[in-house]
């Protein structure tokens, strides 16, 4: 696809960021090339898992692209902590791990301790998507040169009903039908241009935002990170005609709407697409009259390589709350012996289709529920109606689907069954505004111990990235079961919903207040009590960074972004605040000792 691109499409832009000229067709596939020769010479060849753990941006795009082009990629997050690191490289029994030149990433400490060599990637001031690969040489264990078809391209994971995620190996026969898929549903031409604001360790922003637009020969904008205020000045300066988010982004992005340098509706927008999580339709709504484009819901997963069904573009109807058409893979409904049931019955969700995973290796288990009579079940529950329209109304699957970060509660529950004190405990999703669903976790103590909600997140803060922290831990008496005796971890939010609530206590000082106040603002909100959690009453990690920013202007020093998922409740964060702000007070007083008593009497007066 590229090479063919580069002939086809030449000198015209693929990939685009700040700060530099953009990569042509042409040459991004010269850029593929010397990195697939690179590659080679340091050892890595065809059917060769490389982890990739590279900051949001082009460098991360043209690697994805070129070591699926001559090994096997497997992007993983930045945000992991090294003992996730450890677990990722082992389970891809990967063979070198690609770092940005210098980095101290956690990643680089648990290739060392696997003794996986490290590949170091630097572009300094070489310009979008080019930069040069250095390592120690190796001799090939495979073949090197160009992947084919049934190579696999791409490796990621999703969490699974156990706390262990599942590999997911893509080929490039599943990709490619992907692509297809998504261009034919978007009608994408070569004049269309993504603004990506998706991460690329995952398969939404990989497969939807870059290979599906280079796909078409057009280009896509890679974003270094996603911030919601300046997406209007993207917009602007780059005329993108779509992008695609999750809801998250989207609330985020019309939050601002109000702000937008540009009116909205002057957009160079063609249409915006959601996926990875239920778009609520008020947020689609509001999208379409902001920006007065057709706002596309698309139903995703990594196993079928991103696109299993989606809203149609106009002049077909596309319908709040659907997930729309199929849109490549069959799309079926099975009842509980795998049988089709009538339209309109609800049941799990099945495809089957060029794009979708044969098998998740070495994984029998896994492999014994998800496929089925030449289906693959999606663990999510659903119906058709009379036009084929796909509406999915829950999951049959133990996933938390946070803001499209999905989530397997036994991770959770098993860092939190390590705390000294804690007898059980169980994670599970709670409903939230902007994210859709939200952790939680309800924990039984063992007789006599004293354990706080603030400590046992700490402890979980310290263990897992900041995203699978709940942010609600509750303490019960005992674990509420199903009707059959047994817990259910799905339902578990209705069952507690009386202990999720916190009682209203007013802030208790100047601090608490402003910190009330400024979340107030952000989220919108009338009131916050001092021991309400951001989190919990619609704050996501987007809002947290405003929070900071205010409260820095306010308070005249800076805040770590991770303060706030360490104390996020206006009690804690002012306390944390109020021991930040100490060093200064100290060092002011101390300038003071230094003054004459008189000038020190006339300074506190005047102030
Ligand atoms: P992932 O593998 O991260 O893409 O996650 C796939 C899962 O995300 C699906 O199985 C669904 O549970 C959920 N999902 C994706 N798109 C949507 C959507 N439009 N509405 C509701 N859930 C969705």
């Amino acid at each position: 696809m590229l090479k063919q691109n580069a002939a086809t499409f030449g000198p015209r832009a693929a990939l685009l960021s700040d700060g530099s000229e953009p990569l042509s067709h042409q040459e991004l596939w010269d850029q593929v090339t010397s990195t697939v020769t690179a590659l080679n010479r340091l050892g890595v060849g065809r059917g060769d898992r490389v982890a990739i753990v590279l900051p949001q941006g082009p460098d991360l795009a043209v690697a994805f692209l070129a070591v699926a082009a001559g090994a096997t990629a497997a992007p993983l997050n930045p945000a992991y902590l090294e003992k996730e690191f450890a677990f990722y490289l082992e389970d891809l029994q990967a063979r070198a791990l690609i770092l940005p030149q210098g980095s101290d990433s956690p990643a680089r400490a648990a290739a060392n301790s696997l003794d996986v060599p490290v590949i170091e990637l630097t572009s300094g001031a070489l310009g979008t998507g080019r930069f040069q690969l250095s390592g120690s040489s190796r001799a090939l264990a495979t073949s090197g040169g160009f992947a084919e078809a049934d190579d696999v391209a791409l490796v990621l994971h999703t969490s699974g009903t156990t706390s262990r995620p599942k590999r997911v190996p893509l080929t490039h026969t599943n990709l490619l039908a992907s692509i297809r898929h998504i261009r034919a549903t978007l009608q994408l031409q070569p004049t269309d241009r993504c603004l990506n604001v998706m991460p690329l360790f995952h398969i939404h922003g990989l497969v939807a935002c870059v290979l599906a637009s280079l796909g078409a020969g057009g280009s896509t904008v890679c974003t270094r990170a996603f911030v919601a205020e300046e997406f209007s000045s993207g917009l602007e300066r780059w005329k993108p005609s779509w992008y695609s988010a999750v809801p998250t982004m989207h609330q985020a992005i019309l939050a601002h709407t109000q702000t937008l340098r540009v009116q909205p509706r002057e957009s160079s927008l063609r249409f915006i697409r959601s996926s990875s999580a239920a778009l609520p339709p008020p947020v689609m709504a509001g999208l379409e009259s902001a920006f007065g484009v057709p706002v596309i819901e698309s139903y995703g997963m990594t196993e079928a390589a991103h696109q299993m069904a989606s809203n149609p573009l106009p002049p077909r109807g596309r319908k709040p709350g659907s997930v729309g058409l199929a849109a490549g893979p069959e799309v079926a409904i099975l009842g509980e012996l795998s049988e089709t049931v009538a339209t309109g019955r609800t049941g799990e969700v099945a495809i089957r289709g060029p794009n979708v995973i044969r098998e998740y290796p070495n994984n029998p288990e896994a492999n014994a529920t998800a496929f089925r009579q030449g289906w693959f079940r999606t663990g999510d529950q659903g119906y058709l109606d009379e036009e084929g329209y796909l509406f999915i109304t829950g999951r049959l699957k133990e996933l938390i689907n946070r803001g499209g970060e999905k989530i397997a509660p036994r991770e959770i529950d098993e860092v939190l069954l390590t705390y000294p004190g804690v007898q059980q405990a169980v994670a599970f999703a709670v409903p939230h505004p902007s994210l859709g669903e939200d952790v939680a976790a309800a924990v039984v103590l063992k007789e006599g111990a004293g354990v706080s909600e603030a400590s046992l997140r700490e402890f979980v803060l310290d263990r897992l990235p900041a995203f699978k922290v709940p942010s609600r831990i509750i303490f019960v008496n005992d674990m509420p079961k199903g009707p059959t005796g047994k817990l259910q971890r799905i339902g578990l939010a209705e069952r507690l919903a009386a202990a999720l609530v916190v009682e209203y206590e007013p802030p208790a000082s100047d601090l608490e207040r402003r910190v009330a106040t400024t979340i107030c603002e952000v989220l919108g909100r009338e009131a916050m009590g001092r021991n309400d959690n951001f989190f919990s009453i619609g704050g996501d990690s987007l809002r947290a960074t405003q929070v900071l920013t205010r409260l820095e202007q306010a308070l005249g020093f800076q805040i770590a972004v991770p303060t706030i998922f360490r104390c996020p409740t206006p009690a804690l964060l002012a306390n944390a605040l109020d021991l930040m702000r100490a060093p200064e007070i100290d060092a002011l007083a101390a300038e003071l000792e230094k003054l004459l008593p008189e000038e020190r009497a006339r300074l506190l007066g005047n102030l």
